[in-house]
């Protein structure tokens, strides 16, 4: 024996197939080839995998769709039987085997339901994550981190002005209005899906326990969100009320009625808003905002590089949004980039 200690015998590599050998980008949205399904296709298609609810996301027509089974009753709200024929529900962190390929849903912490698509193949692995945000969202549960070869991102909010404030401060700042104008109504403009909800729960952690108003829009979203375990407190449809059954109240209503003549119904409103995009002052003024509010149900700059980091893949594909901006900071780490840009894909809630 010279002491030295014997040489490892090396293994035989196994060659994981690269992501983009089977995940593709096509047409109608992502495609998992092994496993012959779209993710959120946005043309009618045989088998769809449905990471949420928002309409861009989750779109009619399909024949087989499967989602948590969340997002598959808003789909059922949303759309009727245009939801798909066959529904099939799958828990966070449930494993399926669909053909070759097996997969995964796990928080994506967006709005409820919403799920990352974890996709597996000889080996090589792959995560769609859809919309996605690292607040806290008492809505929702937390986005999950899950390491993989090659992550899919969203970059709605993706350059270094979007910075979103704390949620509390800004919920804070419509309280004190209300306090301050005693005599007129707040109308806050919200999207239906997940915002609405997402400041109702914020309102009541902040103690307020008022009747919240709705605009009919709203109301079947609110009342699935019950449904499905979230106190909401009350809520009322503001309906046929009249102006002075509304003083002093908080309105809920989708963005597009503040311009609209349905807002006349209320006393003096305070026209306010909550949105990402409201981080944008020159937004806020051209919808004549009183009191615009930046909580948004995206992550932010800060929020999108940071989980790029924690996520820990070598490479990652951006699918909508401001992708420059993403691919330059990520490349200048050291991480492999690609734009998708997928077709098809905006915010829904451009205020
Ligand atoms: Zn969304
Ligand atoms: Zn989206």
């Amino acid at each position: 024996m010279d002491g030295t200690l014997p040489r490892p015998i090396s293994l035989p590599q196994m060659h994981a197939p690269h992501p983009e050998t089977w995940l593709k980008t096509t047409p109608r949205g992502l495609y998992v080839e092994p496993g012959d399904f779209y993710i959120d296709p946005t043309a009618p298609s045989d088998r769809a995998v449905i990471t949420h609810g928002h309409s861009d996301h989750a779109r009619g027509g399909h024949r087989h769709v499967l989602a948590t089974a969340q997002t598959l009753s808003i789909m059922r709200l949303r759309m009727g039987d245009e939801a798909g024929r066959q529904q099939q529900a799958l828990q966070y962190g449930e494993s399926l085997t669909i053909k070759d390929v097996t997969l995964r849903l796990i928080p994506a912490g967006h709005v409820l339901g919403s799920a990352q698509v974890v996709l597996e193949y000889r080996g090589s692995r792959a995560v769609v994550s859809g919309d996605y945000k690292r607040r806290r969202d008492p809505t929702c549960p937390p986005f999950d981190v899950q390491s993989c070869d090659v992550f899919v991102t969203e970059a709605t909010f993706a350059l270094p002005i979007f910075k979103h404030p704390d949620d509390k401060d800004e919920i804070a700042k419509l309280l004190q209005s209300v306090q301050l104008f005693p005599e007129r109504a707040h109308l806050v403009g919200v999207y239906a899906l997940g915002k609405a909800q997402r400041v109702i729960m914020l309102l009541r952690e902040a103690g307020y326990d008022a009747p919240i108003w709705l605009h009919g829009a709203l109301v079947g979203l609110c009342e699935l969100y019950r449904s499905s375990g979230l106190d909401l407190g009350e809520f009322r449809h503001v309906g046929d009320m009249p102006k002075s059954g509304l003083v002093g109240q908080i309105v809920l209503a989708p963005p597009s009625a503040i311009e609209d003549r349905w807002s006349r119904r209320l006393p003096d409103a305070v026209n306010c808003a909550a949105s990402g995009w409201l981080r944008v002052k020159q937004r806020a003024k051209q919808r004549g905002l009183e009191l615009p509010l930046v909580i948004s149900d995206h992550a932010d700059w800060d929020e999108l590089n940071a989980t790029l980091d924690e996520v820990g893949a070598p490479e990652v594909w951006v699918t909508h949004g401001r992708e420059e901006a993403l691919i330059h900071a990520a490349s200048q780490r050291g991480i492999r980039t690609r734009a998708l840009s997928l077709i098809g894909f905006e915010d829904e809630d451009p205020v």
